[in-house]
């Protein structure tokens, strides 16, 4: 990026002011993932007449009542995932895709599963206008995980859960790194499980807020 591109984009100098206030300055300090939050266009993934405030310091709603995540929570948790580039990542709640982008970015390859068609559609027909092809955008209850694919080096939910689910735990690979928001209805706590050897070994990212995964072993509605 140069500065001609910040100066003729307004979308590319919000894009900058994001993570310098909100993402550098609160501690993420992974240059692979700022640089890529510096790239990827999230005013794309939210409805058309938020593209304004796309870039500020909050969540935004998406269609069917759902939620594209505060930019510095994606920040955050995709940090606590240690990506290197190698990994085979599982996420459970697709909805914009825009946290499908950045672990696409930043790893092998995705796996991401979403209850809803619509938003599944959506999401994978705007990622691959961006030209990702390392996603497979699978459709069903991501509180069962995906066994098919299993294990997988990361998994991460973008909705909340009462509980860790044994079952997704289970589908960590040896060093696999879970990160979740568990906990109550409306706040929970940012939950990052390492599995290492036949430990695992949890700690507590801070407090959060996430729509409900609803699945078997999510909330009933
Ligand atoms: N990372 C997304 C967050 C979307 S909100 C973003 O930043 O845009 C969480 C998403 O999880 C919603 O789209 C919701 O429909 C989906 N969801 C809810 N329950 C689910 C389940 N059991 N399996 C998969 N996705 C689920």
């Amino acid at each position: 990026m140069n500065h001609h591109d910040v100066k003729d984009d307004p979308f590319c100098s919000l894009r900058h002011n994001m993570v310098s206030s909100q993402i550098r300055s609160r501690g993420i300090s992974n240059q692979r993932l700022l640089k890529v939050m510096q790239c990827i266009p999230r005013h794309l993934f939210v409805p058309r007449h938020l593209q304004k405030i796309a870039y500020d310091d909050r969540a935004l709603p998406l269609d069917e009542g759902q939620t594209i995540s505060q930019p510095y929570i994606v920040a955050l948790m995709t940090e606590a995932l240690c990506l290197k580039g190698d990994e085979k990542v599982l996420e459970i709640g697709t909805g914009s895709g825009y946290q499908t982008a950045i672990l696409a970015s930043l790893a092998d390859s995705v796996f991401t599963i979403e209850r809803l068609r619509s938003l599944s559609h959506m999401a994978e027909k705007n990622l691959q206008a961006l030209g990702y092809n390392n996603i497979r955008f699978v459709i069903g209850d991501g509180t069962l995980g995906l066994p098919d694919k299993a294990p997988y080096n990361c998994i991460i939910a973008t909705g909340s859960l009462p509980q860790l689910p044994e079952t997704l735990s289970a589908q960590l690979d040896e060093n696999g790194i879970l990160v979740a928001p568990v906990g109550g209805r409306s706040l929970q706590k940012l939950l990052c499980v390492k599995k290492i050897g036949s430990k695992v070994k949890r700690h507590d990212l801070g407090g959060c807020q996430f729509v409900p995964l609803i699945g078997q072993n999510g909330w009933s509605s």
